[in-house]
Order: C-alpha cells, then structure tokens, then sequence
C-alpha cells in the first residue's frame, strides 16, 4: 500500500557512529563529519520510503547545531534526491506535511532523555534537568510524537542507540519498528555499526515498516496535560516564559491545557 506523505523528523546525537558533543555542535572541527554521517542515515531512511512507494517525502532537520548552523546540519549536495528536505525550521514547530496530510513519522537519529546513561543523553538543552508530561519525565521523541499525534500522525519507526528505541517502544508500543545503529556503553561512547551498515539497516528497516502499514495509534495522551519542565538554575526558566501562559514554580515552569496540543503551544508555540 502506498502512502501519500512521510515526515522524516532527523536529529545528531543518535546518528551512526556519533559519539561527542564536538561531532554535532557547530565550530568544532568534528562538526563537519558529524554532519557527514547525518546526511548519510537521513539519506539511508528517504531510500526506504522510495523502496516504499511513498509519493512525498518530507524530511526536516531538527537539530539544534548552534549559531547558524542550528536546524541546516544536513548536507544538500550530498543528500538522497527524490525528498523535500526541511532547513533552518526551529524544533518541533514545522508542521505544515501534518496539516495538509502525512501517513506516517520516522525518527532518525533519536536520543534518550535528560539523566538516562546514554549516548549524548538531554532533553532540548543542557539547561533542562527533565520534562514531565502528567509526572512521568518524557524524551524528546515522546513530545514529537505528541506533536504528531495532534494531527492524527502515528510514529512508524525509530533509529537511535538501543536506550532510545526501547524508550520509545514503551511508550508508544512495540508496533513500533526500531533500527538500533549503536549501543550506549556510556554517554559519550557508544559501541556502533559502521556509516554503511547502519545506513543498510535503516533503509531496510523503513521500508519495511512502511511496507507492512500497520501503525502503532497516533500518540494523543489522555487529558488534561499537564507539563513541566525542570531547569537546572531557577535564570534558566526565562527563555520559556517570556509572552507565554505559563507559570513558574520554583525551578520549574509549567503549562497546563485540556489537550497536549493546548499545554504544549503554550510551552511552544508552532
Ligand atoms: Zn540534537
């Protein structure tokens, strides 16, 4: 069966073979290879979804590489051809494949949470000691599948370190298909497939999940949603309250809503 639209949601810390912060922040002399084997499991996952029959393929940048570089780590030279590839858009809040009708999310390159021993484990920024979503502390792959489920858009696979996929299976189920590229053996060593083997098991992986069709259901947590992020110093929470309808509580800020879609765009507004 084919499908009208996938959105390929891409990030750097669970990319094959990455391993530091120097290889996914911009002014390093890493930064230049991370983005190497960024561009080449992103290209690896749009391979799959072509194999798949998809007729437009959507993929953004989501990582924050810092400066300019933030959200245009991918390579556009080097990139699969065939896929419209999304520059330069903050995190989370590029949503217009959702609004006009998407199939299906693939997560590439996902990475665990703030405190999981895994390879360059955070959730947003290094200033954020945990979100919560009702109390339960959530990854950023639980917020955009979240954000995708707003509009009815289930998550089809995963590929990160072996912390992420099984984080991401137990909260949205393991209909979920995985393509572990790496096993963390700490937060900054990983014990990894090569470029082209983890490219090889991505695009296999996608297109066979897209081949079977039979989705995990979109993520719509029950509400009301409550959600609160904690920051590390109480000076941190500034960058998430300014204009917006939330509230502080000591070092954490909060949003509430009768849906996620209502407590999230408080938090982050599209
Ligand atoms: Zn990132």
């Amino acid at each position: 069966m084919g499908h009208r639209c996938v959105v390929l949601l891409g990030d750097m810390e669970g990319i094959t073979g990455v391993s530091s912060w120097d290889q996914v922040t911009a002014g390093n002399d890493e930064y230049a290879y991370g983005r190497r084997l960024y561009t080449s499991d992103i290209s690896a996952a749009v391979r799959g979804c072509k194999r798949a029959g998809v007729e437009r393929i959507v993929a953004q940048d989501g990582h924050g590489a810092g400066g300019t570089n933030s959200f245009r780590s991918l390579l556009a030279d080097e990139l699969e051809p065939g896929a419209e590839y999304v520059l330069g858009h903050r995190w989370a809040a590029y949503t217009e494949a959702f609004e006009t009708g998407c199939d299906a999310v693939v997560l590439i390159g996902a990475h665990a949470r703030a405190g999981e021993t895994s390879c360059l484990s955070h959730t947003i920024s290094g200033s954020v000691l945990n979100i919560r979503l009702n109390g339960v502390p959530v990854s950023e792959s639980t917020l955009l599948a979240a954000v995708a489920g707003t509009w009815g858009v289930p998550v089809a696979l995963v590929s990160g370190d072996d912390v992420v996929c099984a984080d991401v299976r137990s909260v949205l189920g393991d209909r979920v298909a995985a393509a572990v590229v790496k096993w963390s053996t700490g937060r900054f060593s990983v014990r990894s497939l090569c470029a082209s083997d983890g490219a090889a098991r991505i695009e296999e992986a996608v297109a066979e999940c897209l081949q079977r069709g039979s989705f995990a259901p979109p993520y719509q947590p029950a509400g009301p949603v409550e959600l609160r992020i904690e920051m590390l110093q109480p000076e941190d929470r500034r960058g998430y309250l300014d204009g917006r309808e939330t509230t502080e509580e000591g070092r954490e800020v909060v949003a509430r809503g009768a849906t996620f879609s209502e407590a999230w765009r408080k938090l982050w507004p599209y």
